[in-house]
């Protein structure tokens, strides 16, 4: 049995959860539903209680029991008022059960002190009685062993008012006495059904919304984590900007719009000149690090509508909508500008720092970003070619041998 299952479990005996604090959480839950239901059932009894004065005067006109009886019902009724408004302000049904027991003590002291005051109304009061144990264990919200308590005295108080004051011989007195069994039997078994069906409703609802709560928890860690795999993606762990894979993507985009809605659309291919002998010199980490501050440099001095990857190693790739050749050449020298300012201190003072970047233009229609990449790429190359620390950009008259012929030359760049 599942620990949830035993906390769940409901005594057969008395219709409460075994677990006390799965209990106090049930009876705080129907607090104010039983304030006000206590309230309203209390005013009914108090007037049926009161009503029975007008018998009481038909019977025994103004005699002094007739002012005893009314004394006794004016008791009852006011006290039954003032515990309708005590509760009503702070009967905490959870922690003070007791309180709510209380009417139905006085109730039932109530009835029982009419027989020796009015013996000879004993058959209808039998029928009073009964009624009193169904409004007991249903009318007025009460725990089920307060009930049966409360009943429990109203029946073996009422039966022995019977006997020594009305007289009633040992076979009515057994009669009565199987009809109070009855009564409380009936009662009690009723009352029993209705407490476990609402505490085991009660266990279901708060399972479900346990279950609920899971699933949420769950729905939003399966989120995080998504959110977390996209980043790894889409980021590149080093420098923070694209991965080459996300870069692709969004340039793709970028490039179809700017061809569907004829605009210009530029790329760089952004080369970190002699890298190997920055690390060689200063080691790994420090390399690493000036390549977050390269790539730092490159976000700064694009717009936010530039998307910025890296292409590897120290290789970063730039898509620039919306840019004219002229622009992009502006922005390129910028930008490498910008890197060879980096300020470095302390060891890394002696740092001199430079790219090259190559400018691929996508000026024909159907250009596609992989030949667009082809194109800065050569373009780098030519600039490696001619001396590094510069921006060489594509232009339609430069045909493709003047690029082969640079390809060809002989100081030493390859890849
Ligand atoms: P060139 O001016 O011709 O581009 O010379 P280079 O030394 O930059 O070119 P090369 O391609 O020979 O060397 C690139 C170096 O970049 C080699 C590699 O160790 C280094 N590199 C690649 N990725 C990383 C990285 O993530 N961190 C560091 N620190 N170095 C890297
Ligand atoms: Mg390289
Ligand atoms: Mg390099």
């Amino acid at each position: 049995m599942s620990q949830q299952q035993k906390q769940d479990d409901i005594h057969w005996l008395t219709g409460q959860f075994y677990n006390d604090s799965k209990e106090s959480k049930y009876r705080s839950s129907i607090e104010t539903r039983v304030r006000f239901e206590s309230r309203l059932a209390l005013i009914l009894v108090s007037v049926v209680f009161a009503m029975f004065g007008i018998t009481d005067y038909n019977l025994l006109g103004l005699t002094r029991e007739y002012y005893l009886l009314l004394t006794m019902r004016i008791a009852v009724v006011s006290l039954c008022l003032l515990l309708a408004v005590v509760i009503g302000r702070s009967g905490s049904y959870s922690r003070k059960a007791w309180l709510h027991a209380l009417p139905l003590w006085i109730l039932a002291t109530g009835i029982i002190l009419i027989i020796p005051l009015r013996p000879e109304s004993l058959l209808t009061q039998i029928t009073a009685v009964v009624v009193a144990i169904m409004a007991f264990y249903l009318l007025i919200p009460n725990l089920l062993t307060v009930a049966a308590l409360a009943s429990l005295y109203l029946s073996v108080g009422f039966l022995a008012a019977a006997v020594i004051y009305a007289g009633i011989s040992p076979t009515d007195a057994l009669r009565l006495a199987l009809l109070l069994v009855m009564a409380n039997i009936v009662g009690y078994c009723a009352l029993l059904r209705l407490e476990s069906l609402q505490r085991k409703q009660f266990a279901l609802l708060h399972e479900e919304r346990d279950q609920n709560r899971d699933l949420l928890k769950e729905i939003k860690h399966r989120k995080s984590l998504e959110a977390q795999l996209r980043m790894v993606a889409e980021r590149d762990a080093l420098t923070g900007v694209d991965s080459r894979s996300h870069f692709m993507k969004r340039a793709e985009a970028l490039l179809q719009r700017a061809q569907l809605e004829k605009t210009p659309f530029c790329l760089f291919m952004i080369d970190v000149d002699h890298f190997k002998r920055i690390n060689d010199t200063w080691g790994h980490t420090r390399g690493d690090l000036i390549l977050t501050k390269i790539a730092e440099v490159c976000e700064q001095s694009l717009r936010p509508t530039d998307v910025i990857g890296r292409f590897g190693g120290e290789e970063f790739v730039v898509g620039l909508p919306h840019t004219s050749p002229s622009d992009a050449q502006a922005v390129a020298e910028r930008l490498k500008k910008n890197v060879e300012a980096l300020p470095f201190t302390d060891e890394l003072s002696e740092l001199r720092l430079s790219v090259t970047i190559g400018i691929g233009i996508a000026h024909i229609e159907d250009v596609d970003l992989d030949s667009l990449i082809t194109r800065a790429d050569e373009m780098l190359y030519v600039g490696k070619r001619e001396g590094r620390n510069r921006v060489v950009m594509f232009r339609e008259e430069e045909d493709d041998t003047s690029v082969g012929e640079w390809r060809n030359g002989s100081d030493g760049y390859s890849r």
